[in-house]
């Protein structure tokens, strides 16, 4: 119903979730804890019921994606355009960090006790690229699929998927059809979810505003210059620019069409929530095909994450700017390689990027540095904001991805208009 051309403004949407974002803000700062705390669970259920269907949406997705794209060559040509243009925009955005890390300097004079210490979670990243690759790989499907792991996830997807395409007409048809109609099942509960967006939203932002407040972020106005600066770059020049040039496509209409799953990453902090959205937008309104998007949206929700790329680059820097310490033009070299290492190994859940930021830090001996860790504290206390700036980014770079292979494999429909 929200598709409707005919619908007056206030019932579309993206118009009711902008003007919940509106009142949430107004409602956090008038209200304070209280109202966080009254209608936090409101936020939780919504991420509840957004995280409740991410697995067997991406594992229907993906099975009758790759079933449909037809036989082994297929698949690798499809693999190999998704990760260069992973690798190429994460790399863009990576630069673009350690571009404004540079210019503006944040690092300088930053009062860093502003900012109140918060608890580092642990975390657990593979240690080499084997790790990771054994990693890839599940011991168990049902349990990768229990843990919600989604790279072991995505890769037993894939494999099942091409196995589907070697078989005989018959069970071929039979299976592909199944695993089609549960797809559908999916994104219809998938819609039935997107319609409480507004109130989910609402709740979400409230709990943000009235938990944390305005006033500890003025001190390190700076930095967030720095990584915001990076991130608006990245979001209005670099990746509509690679629309424009790589996929001839309108870079306007394909920022209005993806208007929900860019005000839902916003709101949730998290690609991962958002990926319902963003499958069912690009089918939708972006029109690509399920075989392109559902291949390149589960797998960029995980590992191509652009926004956290910049933030990597931006905020090891500007540790290595307060601490004083100068670093070479190799040792930069070293934070953009780590720095797109660490946004692959993010997971898709709020905050994810401060965390790996020690994959970063580690690369130029700073992982156990007392002062670095406060730093990396204070970071992740007034993070919520760049978090949501970054995951907008993050998904925007995903959709981006998925309209230019879409392009580059010969589809016509991809963001001939703007769609409602
Ligand atoms: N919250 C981000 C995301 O889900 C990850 C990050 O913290 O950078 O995309």
């Amino acid at each position: 119903m929200e598709y409707d051309p005919s619908l007056p403004w206030y019932r579309r949407l993206h118009w009711q979730v902008l003007a919940a974002m509106g009142l949430g803000a107004a409602t956090g700062a008038i209200f304070g804890a209280p109202a966080a705390e009254a209608l936090g669970w409101i936020g939780d259920l919504f991420m509840k019921l957004l995280r409740m269907i991410i697995v067997p949406l991406v594992l229907t997705s993906i099975v009758s994606g790759v079933a449909s794209v037809g036989g082994g060559k297929a698949i690798g040509r499809l693999f190999s355009k998704t990760m260069a243009y992973y690798v190429v925009s994460s790399f863009l955005a990576a630069m673009t960090g350690l571009l404004m890390v540079n210019l503006i300097r944040p690092g300088r004079n930053a009062d860093m006790g502003a900012a109140a210490q918060s608890e580092i979670p642990e975390i657990n990243t593979p240690d080499s690229p084997t790790e990771l690759l054994l990693d890839i790989v599940p011991n168990n499907f049902i349990e990768a699929a229990g843990a919600g792991d989604m790279l072991a996830i995505i890769f037993f997807c894939i494999v099942f998927g091409a196995a589907i395409t070697t078989l005989p007409e018959k069970p071929r048809t039979i299976v592909t059809d199944i695993f089609n109609s549960f797809f559908q099942a999916m994104m219809a509960l998938t819609s039935g979810i997107i319609k409480f967006l507004p109130i989910g939203v609402f709740a979400l932002i409230v709990a943000m505003v009235g938990e944390t407040g305005f006033d500890r972020f003025a001190a390190l106005a700076k930095y967030f210059a720095t990584i915001g600066s990076g991130l608006t770059i990245h979001l209005f020049i670099t990746l509509p620019l690679l629309l424009f040039v790589v996929g001839r496509i309108k870079p306007l209409v394909h920022f209005a069409n993806m208007r929900e799953p860019l005000l839902t990453a916003f709101s949730t902090s998290s690609s991962g929530a958002t990926l319902p959205v963003t499958i069912k937008t690009l089918r939708e309104k972006v029109g690509v095909s399920n075989k392109v998007s559902s291949f390149v949206l589960p797998m960029g929700a995980t590992v191509n994450m652009d926004g956290t790329a910049i933030f990597e680059c931006a905020g090891a820097l500007f540790i290595t700017q307060v601490l004083g310490i100068d670093l070479s033009i190799g040792q930069q070299a070293i934070v953009v390689l780590t720095a797109l290492l660490a946004s692959i190994g993010a997971a898709a859940v709020p905050s994810a990027g401060v965390v790996v930021i020690f994959i970063v830090l580690n690369a130029i001996g700073l992982g156990s540095n007392p002062e670095a860790i406060m730093i990396v504290g204070a970071m992740l206390a007034i993070d919520r904001p760049l978090d949501m700036y970054r995951t907008a980014v993050n998904v925007f770079s995903d959709s981006c991805g998925a309209a230019i292979i879409a392009r580059s494999e010969g589809e016509e429909g991809v963001d001939t208009e703007v769609r409602h």
